[in-house]
């Protein structure tokens, strides 16, 4: 398919932002953006145009019944490069999350393609300072005007970009976490392992109960047993007791993220011994007493590695490796975002650069 190009002229351009690092998180836009319709059981009208408001029926089913799907991953702008991290993982799990959510896929190739454009278009945009990058954000909804519960027979999907700092306003330095008992976001056989809208309103509430003890962060238990640690609101997250690395399993009400399989790699590539398998609050609370619980983490593309340096749970407050960031931690994001700016080496292929 061919991708129309409307471009902004040069005068209308928008100011970019001084300093990328003070942005709150995707809070600014860029000049273009990519959008294509499907209607009639394919996709049309691909086209860069310039950002611009969405145009929808009142009755448009997403806004109803939530049929609405989204990714996110980062530009690194270095040495005049313009790298990207793993995109293809980023369109393949589009495509699962459509699957689930019964709307069509989209051609992953084409759809890279199309950001790589987008990014060409946009490319001063992309911010070459440390600790700053441009999020893209791909976006799929169900824009059929019908208040039927039904999937949508037709679509919109587009890419946006925000230049951002870093996702935490503490930057990279531990974050509190806080232990929902009241609150679950996801059940097997639910939607959890989906990238869809309705599982981050589900959170919301959760997320101010959080807040009122000053914490910033929710950590979610399993559904059925409130006992075993799944994720947190969008990172996945990581505890090392002694010598053993442990992330709960992908069972179904996990997001399946593509840092998460990145640290997995890496750390099993460094030799260490790194286990999916079930964590029991109770097995986090004990050794965090004992000092077995010597790091924990959380991971996503928006804060890459975010140290956990404390944890709420039932009125008390826990601190984890003394509330610093553990060398490990430390480590995985040294290696990670070397990685994805290009500055250390890439023995993994993931590093995909716009020509
Ligand atoms: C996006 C997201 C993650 C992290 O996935 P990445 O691919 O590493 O960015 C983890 N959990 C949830 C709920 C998410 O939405």
């Amino acid at each position: 398919m061919n991708i129309k190009m409307i471009l902004t002229s040069s005068d209308t351009l928008k100011p970019k932002p001084a300093d990328a690092l003070k942005i709150p998180f995707g809070t600014v836009f860029t000049d273009h953006m990519f959008s294509m319709e499907y209607l009639n059981g394919q996709w049309n009208g691909a086209s860069i145009h310039p950002y611009r408001d969405l145009s929808l029926n009142p009755a448009a089913l997403c806004l109803h019944y939530g049929q609405g799907i989204f990714e996110g991953l980062k530009a690194y702008r270095r040495g005049g490069r313009t790298l990207l991290f793993r995109p293809e993982r980023n369109f393949v799990r589009l495509n699962e999350s459509a699957s689930r959510m019964v709307m069509p896929e989209v051609d992953t190739d084409f759809a890279l393609s199309a950001l790589k454009q987008l990014l060409k278009v946009e490319r001063d945009w992309v911010p070459d300072v440390q600790g700053s990058s441009l999020y893209i954000r791909p976006t799929m909804i169900g824009t059929e005007a019908r208040l039927g519960v039904k999937p949508s027979d037709e679509y919109l999907f587009y890419i946006i970009l925000s230049p951002v700092g870093p996702y935490f306003k503490e930057g990279f330095s531990p974050v509190k976490i806080f232990l929902s008992t009241e609150h679950v976001r996801a059940v097997r056989g639910g939607v959890g392992a989906a990238k869809t809208m309705g599982n981050y309103a589900a959170g919301l509430l959760a997320g101010t109960k959080a807040a009122e003890v000053g914490y910033s962060q929710v950590l979610w238990m399993d559904a059925l047993d409130h006992k075993y640690l799944e994720e947190v609101g969008t990172m996945n997250i990581f505890v090392k007791f002694d010598d053993e690395l442990v992330t709960p399993p992908l069972s179904g009400s996990i997001l399946a993220g593509i840092t998460r399989d990145s640290v997995l790699t890496l750390t099993k590539d460094m030799g260490l011994n790194v286990v999916e398998r079930q964590i029991s609050i109770d097995e986090v609370i004990e050794g965090i007493a004992s000092g077995k619980v010597t790091e924990m983490f959380g991971c996503g593309t928006a804060a890459i590695i975010a140290p956990v340096g404390s944890l709420w749970y039932k009125n008390n407050s826990y601190t984890v490796s003394d509330g610093n960031t553990g060398e490990l931690t430390q480590h995985l994001f040294d290696e990670l975002t070397g990685i994805q700016s290009g500055e250390r080496e890439d023995p993994y292929g993931w590093v995909v650069e716009v020509d």
